[in-house]
Order: structure tokens, then sequence, then C-alpha cells
């Protein structure tokens, strides 16, 4: 069983408008550990009715909470993102014994989540309107910027704690409540998050947890009127489909999608630097990140060395349970995302690709999977238009900076790129000629609170995190005032 020092932290009930709930007709999901393929315990299977009655308490509570000042709001987000930090063991915990990921990482997600609340704690009180000069003489034009209202948010099981505060946070900054579906497989991340929002006093209403159908839930939220903005991380598959449900009402949309990151390191590239960053953005989540590298570029004349350089790393690598000391590569979520890493591997081993580490399923079993490197991958790959999720580093060979451009544009995707180099006009024109919303120059870690997360084409639409995340949940009013 998991030991936690608060074990009020894991409730296996939904939280709608302030009530620990269960589901009407006491249907409940399992939740499984991945690492063990023990049952965790269990969560209320919902559907419409109750995501309908989550949805009308956030409208009830909409206005008191737009109300409140901007410094009454931050107050309670700053009390929200300090129980977070004081609780951070037991969330981390949660966290590893759901989702898999070695608690080091878990403890890493729950900093990086708690902080879009501090974030959003500070900028929700500068989110300032504007003046604009009148063509006319006897008019002034005032510009403000309102809450957009009700929000619904449907998040992933990569990153269980983090996707939802990045939401939240900019929402309830910004004076909106917020409805929030955790993934099925990662719903005791969040609902320990909603019982620490109850201890820092946010209101009843402005933040409600529930759990269940996906598609029941995400029909209702994407076809209520009282619903202004959904907010969506997950597969660009989904994401498509909740952009045309959310047609029939019109609703703002936020989308965080799929990637298929190219990660290129010129000939110029300090190797060391670019192997570490190249571990960092390929096996961090043992892959399962939207922005992990999904394919690597690498120059000719630094191919060998790179892959050389890169095999050395990954034999460093410890695959096992994220609770054992040590390990560094938790389980991936289930066995659909083993058969997809295997079919990658096996694709790539037909089409004339050469393994250089691991390659097949972990002897540990379940759904581990061995650290893999692919040299001689080729653009007739799979790996080289899907996005596999998982530990698998195809290495292409490229050998001018216009055929390596070209390569990494080549995809409907265009989430997060990387590349290594230390010339600074060549830094300049790649980062330029590369279609996607972010750039890792030198380093493969680019997420944090202060910069705006978020991709091009098919990876998305809006940002979140920055100052550029709040404008996502908030809309802009015109003042006209005449006979002056
Ligand atoms: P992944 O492939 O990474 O699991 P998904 O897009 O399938 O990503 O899942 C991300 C989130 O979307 C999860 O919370 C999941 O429950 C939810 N989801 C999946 N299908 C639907 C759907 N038809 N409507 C609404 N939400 C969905």
């Amino acid at each position: 069983m998991l030991m936690l020092k608060n074990s009020s932290l894991f409730r296996q009930q939904c939280y709608i408008n302030g009530i620990w709930s269960d589901a009407d007709g006491g249907e409940t999901i399992q939740v499984i550990n991945p690492a063990t393929q023990e049952v965790l315990g269990l969560v209320p299977k919902m559907g419409s009715a109750e995501a309908r009655q989550a949805i009308e308490g956030a409208d009830a509570a909409w206005k008191a909470w737009r109300n409140k000042s901007a410094k009454e709001r931050s107050n309670i987000l700053r009390r929200w993102f300090e129980l977070i930090i004081e609780n951070s063991d037991d969330l981390a915990r949660i966290m590893t014994a759901e989702q898999g990921k070695p608690l080091s990482e878990s403890k890493g997600e729950i900093a990086y989540g708690a902080s879009y609340l501090e974030w959003y704690a500070e900028e929700g009180k500068r989110v300032y309107g504007d003046t604009i000069p009148a063509p006319s003489r006897d008019k002034r034009i005032v510009v403000t910027k309102e809450p957009i209202g009700v929000c619904a948010a449907i998040t992933p099981w990569n990153f269980p704690s983090s996707m939802i505060t990045r939401k939240v946070g900019a929402a309830l900054a910004a004076g909106c409540p917020i409805v929030v579906k955790p993934a099925s497989q990662t719903p005791y991340s969040a609902l320990a998050l909603a019982v620490l929002s109850e201890e820092a006093g946010v209101p009843t209403g402005v933040f409600s947890v529930i759990t269940g159908s996906a598609s029941a839930i995400g029909g209702e939220m994407t076809s209520n009127d009282l619903v202004r903005k959904v907010s969506f991380t997950g597969s660009t598959e989904v994401g498509r489909l909740l952009m045309q449900q959310s047609a029939g009402t019109i609703k703002k949309v936020s989308m965080e999608l799929g990637g298929n990151a190219p990660f290129i390191v010129f000939e110029d590239a300090d190797l060391d630097a670019a192997v570490e960053g190249a571990m960092a953005s390929k096996y961090r989540n043992t892959g399962q990140t939207c922005v992990c590298t999904n394919r690597f570029y690498v120059h000719d004349r630094v191919y060998d060395e790179f892959c050389q350089k890169l095999v050395n790393a990954v034999g460093k690598l410890k695959v096992g349970n994220g609770f054992d000391d040590g390990v560094t590569q938790g389980p991936l979520i289930d066995q659909a995302a083993v058969n997809k890493v295997e079919e990658h591997v096996a694709d790539a081993l037909t089409k004339g690709g050469r393994i250089l580490a691991g390659g097949k399923p972990h002897a540990l079993g379940l759904s581990f999977f061995e650290p893999t490197v692919i040299a001689d991958a080729t653009a007739e790959m799979k790996v080289a238009y899907e996005e596999t999720f998982g530990p698998l580093a195809p290495v292409f060979r490229f050998h001018s900076d216009e055929e390596v451009i070209d390569q990494a544009n080549d995809t409907e995707f265009g989430l997060a790129a990387y590349f290594y180099s230390r010339d600074i006009g060549r830094v300049w024109r790649v980062s330029e000629a590369l279609e996607y919303g972010m750039v890792g120059i030198n380093t493969g870690i680019i997420s944090n609170e202060a910069a705006p997360f978020g991709g091009v084409k098919q990876s998305g639409l809006g940002r979140e995190g920055s100052h550029y995340g709040l404008d996502d949940y908030l809309v802009v009013k015109y003042l006209c005032m005449g006979g002056i």
C-alpha cells in the first residue's frame, strides 16, 4: 500500500463544487500501478450528468471569484502553491505510484507544477489594459481585459500534476473557474491537488475535479453553453475531435497536442553537451513527453562519435520501479505503449536500421522497455513521421544545413525542436527556419513557468505559462466613451 505522511491526500472520490462525491450509480474505475500491475485503488466513473453539475457549480461560483481583487485571488493561489511544496514528498509518491516515473522525476514535476501557481499568483496582478488615441476629438477609447468565464480542461497521464496547474493557475488568476478531467490512468495526483485547493481556500465551485468516461465528460464540456473555453493537452487525434465538438457553441480552445521533435547536431557542436541534452530530451519520463526528441539528425562528420557517446550514456540508464534507488527509467504507461515502440523498432529494422542499444522489451517484463538507439534511420521509417512516445532514439545522418532543415520541418507537427551549434550566425538562421513553437538551442530542457509553451501546425493552438498563457483566459473589452 502507498505510504504517505498525510494519508488524506489519497482520495478516491471526485471533488465537485466543494463536495467529495461518488458516481450516481456507484460505478468505479480501477487505477493500476504500471510498475507492478497492482491495483492502487478506485475512482468514480462519472459521466455527463456529473460533468453538468460541476459546470453549473462553476458558473454559480464565477461571479464572486471574478469580483475578488487580483490580490485576493493571488493570496489564495500563493497559499495553494505553499501547500503543494509542503506536501511535495507525498505528492511525488502518489505520482510515481500511478504514473511510474522515477521518484526524483516526480519530485521535479511537483516543483515544476507548483511553479505555475506561484507565477500566476504574481502575474494575475498585472492584467493591464490599454488606452488608444481616438480618431475623433469627442471620443476616448479604453481597453480592459476580463475573465473569459467557465473553463473546462482535459489533461493527460504523462504529467499528472503540472498539466493541471499550468491550466488552472492561469484560469484562476484571470478570474475564471475551471472543471478538470484528469486522465483515467493518473487521477490521484489531480484529486490530491483538489484536497490542497480546499485547504488553501479556493472557493466552492472554482476548481472541480471529475473522473470517469472521457467521451461523456468531454462531450458535456464541449457542448455545454456555460463553458466558454476548453483547454486540452493530449493527442492530436482527440484534440481534433474536441475542436469539432466545441464548434457547435463557438468556444475558445487551447490545444497542446502531439509533437515529432527533431534534435539536430551540427558538425561544430559541443558533442558532450549535445549528448547530455539528448539524454534529457529523449529519455526523460521514459520518452513519454510531447516535447521528447523523436528524431536525431547528426552531421556526417560527427555521426559516429555522437552515436558512440550516446550509446555510452544510454548504458548508464537504470530501468526499474520508480520507487527504487538509482532508477532513471520507469515502465511505459501500458502495454499499448510498448506495442508502439516495438512496432517502430521492427519497422526501422526492415528498412535498414541498425540497433546500437536495447531494441526489445526489458527482462523485467510488464511494460518495461530497454532504452534503445537505432542508427542509419531514414525518412521512410515510421520513426520519421510518427511520434514514438517511448525510449527509442533513431539517428539520421545529414550533410548540409538546407537538407536537415527541410527534413526537420517535413512533418505536420510543430511543437519543440532542438539543435546544437556554436556558430552564432547558424544559430539565428536555423532558429528562424524551424517551423516550431519552441526551439531549444544548446539545451534539451525548455519548459518553465516563465516561458510560453505551445506549438504550431497540428501541434496545437494557444500558449501556456508566461504572460501569454494568461491571455488565453482573458477576453478584451473595448469601451468607447463619447460626448466628451
Ligand atoms: P494519450 O494518447 O496520450 O493517452 P489522449 O489524447 O488519448 O492521449 O488522452 C488525453 C486525455 O484525453 C485523457 O484525459 C483522456 O481521457 C482524454 N480523452 C480521450 N478520448 C477522449 C474523448 N473522446 N473526449 C474527451 N476526452 C478524451
